[in-house]
């Protein structure tokens, strides 16, 4: 019998989003199923606020930044009431699967629905942060890398005429994936990330040791620092006027913030979304439920959603070593 999906985008957007509604329209419409749109994250499926999807909604889909379908924080979905309300809207349009594009907050919203509704529900990892455990990558993180790298390139070039500090803040909420990639990428002379963090004393002590050193080999330079976002104690601008005073010297905060959300996904991005929807909508009708589909050495893997909202996700080994042997051995 035809089989009745619906997708929903929900929590942080990210580029890609769009790709990946793309991917399941088209394999729905292969499979001869039919689709729905849920609006608005999870606040669609309590308004029961819907649109049919076809794949004429695909023209110039896959290089468009945001979502068609809009996402939202819907933080009622906790209740216990709206996961009976979704579950019986869900029932009333007669969806056998579910497909939520989102993050870890938005799977652990799914986790939830699946107590009260039997349908099948599948998670496809859409975020910038790439803090999903159980997939190598997420759908927009690398778009947002580069998002960061051609910012962090700009600061470069006024950094370098006025050899200021710069310390430019990245996204990743509370995991350093994104603050990683975008250092090694742009050639920061130094990165702050959750993982790494000890106490400010002892990084503060750090960053100014590789400052001095750097200033004794070139004289006054610029010094480019990448942070990820709530890792410093009180912020951005209490790191730089931390260091203005303890580094003798002219500091200036960037936050980049909601950019690195924005933006045509790139190759790897696009072709991340469209692999996993199609993998996603190749499971509609078998027992398979409650997983995200995620890419591990490039192959696509079914994820426990309980297994993808694991904390401590590790930051890539090798990544880490190279950035990390950059900053302390450089000028050591
Ligand atoms: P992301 O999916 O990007 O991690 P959020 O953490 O904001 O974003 O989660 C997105 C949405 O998922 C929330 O606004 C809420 O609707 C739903 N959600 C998150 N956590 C739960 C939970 N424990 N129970 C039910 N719904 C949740």
């Amino acid at each position: 019998m035809s089989k009745r999906v619906a997708v929903l985008t929900s929590g942080g957007d990210a580029p890609g989003m769009n790709a990946c509604i793309r991917g399941v329209i088209l394999t729905c419409e292969q499979r001869g199923y039919t689709l729905f749109g849920y609006k608005h994250g999870y606040n669609g499926l309590l308004q029961q606020e819907y649109i049919p999807l076809y794949s004429s909604n695909t023209h110039n889909l896959n290089q468009q930044g945001g979502t068609i379908l809009h996402s939202a924080r819907c933080l009622e979905f906790k209740e216990t009431e709206s996961a009976i309300l979704a579950a019986k809207n869900l029932k009333a349009l007669e969806i056998d699967t579910l497909i939520v594009i989102g993050g870890d907050g938005s799977f652990r919203g799914a986790t939830h629905l699946s107590h009260y509704w039997n349908g099948q529900i599948l998670g496809l990892p859409g975020t910038i942060d790439n803090d999903i455990s159980g997939t190598d990558a997420t759908i927009g993180y690398y778009t947002a890398i580069d998002t960061a790298v051609s910012s962090i390139d700009k600061v470069r070039d006024t950094a370098d005429a006025f050899e200021r500090i710069f310390l430019v803040e990245v996204m990743g909420r509370h995991a350093g994936f994104l603050a990683l990639s975008a250092a090694v990428a742009s050639a920061a002379d130094y990165v702050i990330l959750p993982e790494l963090f000890t106490t400010e004393s002892e990084m503060l002590a750090n960053i100014c040791h590789q400052i001095e050193q750097r200033r004794k080999l070139k004289g006054t330079v610029s010094f480019i620092i990448v942070v990820a976002e709530n890792v410093w104690p009180g912020g951005l601008n209490k790191l730089a006027d931390s260091l203005t005073k303890r580094a003798n010297a002219e500091v200036r905060p960037v936050i980049l913030g909601h950019v690195q959300r924005g933006g045509s996904p790139v190759s790897q991005d696009r072709i991340l979304a469209n692999t996993l929807a199609h993998y996603a909508v190749n499971l509609v009708g078998e027992p398979t439920t409650n997983v995200m589909i995620g890419m591990v050495n490039g192959n696509p893997v079914e994820v426990p959603l309980s297994v993808t909202h694991t904390p401590g996700k590790p930051l890539l080994k090798s990544t880490l070593e190279c950035m990390q042997s950059i900053m302390n051995k450089r000028y050591a």
